[in-house]
């Protein structure tokens, strides 16, 4: 493609929950003046597309079918934050047809193909510009703590100093999607109504509150999105069960951060871990124990860390900046990722400790997609 033309790119999932912050961001950095957007809708064709800000007067129009393959078989380019479920019914059949276009996707279905690229540009721009040279065609945003943990701690991972790492994930209730927000909110909303009227009271007895709580919990609460209550309670499980104890969204910790990262067989980096949903709102954190293949102190660490990109920044490892600045309360809404805890560990001078948090929403979805389109409209 080349950079004069103005690309008309598909837009489907804009209105979900990584969809709705991609589309802002795309309007807060002006990226609708470079493409013609054609929007989609898997519930709604027919309808008015949304009017963006800095998109072009009546180009958005009505609402394409999602689902009208020849409709999107004419486009050169589409993104999709629409889910695994849109991407296996329509991707392959768009391909069989002989579509030829970019494919810029928020699910997991086609990251670990081995004809896709996982897109995390400040950590892997040269992996992307030699797939866009050598035809590959499929861009994929990587898993959401995956992704975060790189742009966090990219300068130990991109200088190969480390050998391998646990990463024990506290993810937020956004990570489900739209619905799976609501819900937590719904239930924080009932368990406090349950025991207004104690908490009114000074004198009431915590215990009978406690007591009250835990019977809702049990009994009453709505958790049709997660399965069980998470207000007030965690789940130790995300995604699906692969059958060997290990969740899928902890086997992608390991894959997806070596095929980031595009390392060989002999400097593939082991990490694994477990994943932990929390009653966060937005933002995920993890807490990180790395064995490095050197001894650095922590001041070169830092320095490495900060080097990076742009967005790490190095939070002193002190009581008061770890609760001001190290938190899903400080870090959304941010392109930050602010990466704090760094310490050297009892078990040995290359054994450090690291607690890093990040708007899964942005780093860890839709700002990669936002930047692999500007990639090939060539304003990136
Ligand atoms: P989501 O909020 O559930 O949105 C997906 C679609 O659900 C929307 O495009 C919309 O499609 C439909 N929808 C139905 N009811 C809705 C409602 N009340 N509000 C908004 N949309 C509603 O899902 P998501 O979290 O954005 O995830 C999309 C994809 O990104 C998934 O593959 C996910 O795994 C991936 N991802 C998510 C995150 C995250 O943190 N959430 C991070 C990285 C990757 P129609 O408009 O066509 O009806």
């Amino acid at each position: 493609m080349t950079t004069a033309a103005i690309p008309s790119v598909g837009l489907v999932g804009w209105r979900g929950m990584v969809g709705s912050v991609l589309m802002q961001r795309m309007q807060d950095e002006g990226d609708f003046a470079n493409i013609n957007p054609v929007f989609f809708s898997t519930s709604n064709a027919g309808g008015d597309a949304p009017t963006l800000a800095g998109a072009a007067a009546g180009a958005a129009g009505k609402l394409e079918d999602a689902f009208d393959v020849e409709t999107l078989a004419k486009l050169p380019v589409i993104v999709t934050a629409q889910g695994g479920d849109y991407t296996k019914r329509v991707h392959g059949e768009l391909r069989s047809r002989g579509w030829n276009g970019l494919w810029i996707d928020a699910a997991s279905t086609l990251r670990m193909n081995d004809d896709s690229i996982i897109v995390l540009d400040p950590i892997n721009r040269d992996v992307i510009d030699a797939g866009l040279s050598g035809g590959v065609k499929d861009f994929i945003g990587g898993n959401c703590t995956v992704s975060c943990m790189l742009m966090g701690l990219g300068g130990l991972f991109k200088n190969g100093l480390v050998e391998w790492g646990t990463s024990m994930t506290y993810q937020a209730a956004s990570g489900g999607g739209a619905r799976h927000m609501r819900e937590l909110l719904g239930q924080f909303g009932t368990l406090n109504a349950e025991v207004s009227t104690e908490l009114d009271d000074p004198a009431s007895a915590i215990l009978e509150i406690d007591r009250k709580v835990l019977a809702h919990q049990r009994t009453n609460i709505d958790a049709t999105q997660f399965g069980v209550p998470l207000a007030g309670s965690l789940i130790p499980w995300i995604d699906a069960d692969l059958g060997n104890g290990q969740s899928k969204e902890e086997w992608k910790a390991g894959v997806e951060t070596n095929k980031i990262l595009g390392t060989s067989a002999e400097d593939r980096v082991i990490m694994d871990g477990l994943c932990i949903r929390i009653g966060a709102m937005r933002s995920h954190s993890q807490a990180l124990t790395l064995k490095l293949r050197e001894d650095l102190s922590v001041a070169e660490i830092e320095k490495l860390l900060d080097a990076d990109n742009e967005w790490a920044t190095v939070v002193p490892n002190t009581k008061e900046a770890s609760m001001a600045e190290l938190t899903p309360v400080a870090a959304s809404g941010t392109l930050d990722i602010p990466v704090g805890r760094i310490r050297k560990l009892e078990m040995g001078p290359e054994y450090i400790s690291a607690f890093t948090v990040g708007d899964q929403l942005l780093w860890g979805a839709a700002e990669p997609l936002r930047r692999m389109l500007n990639i090939v409209t060539g304003t990136l």
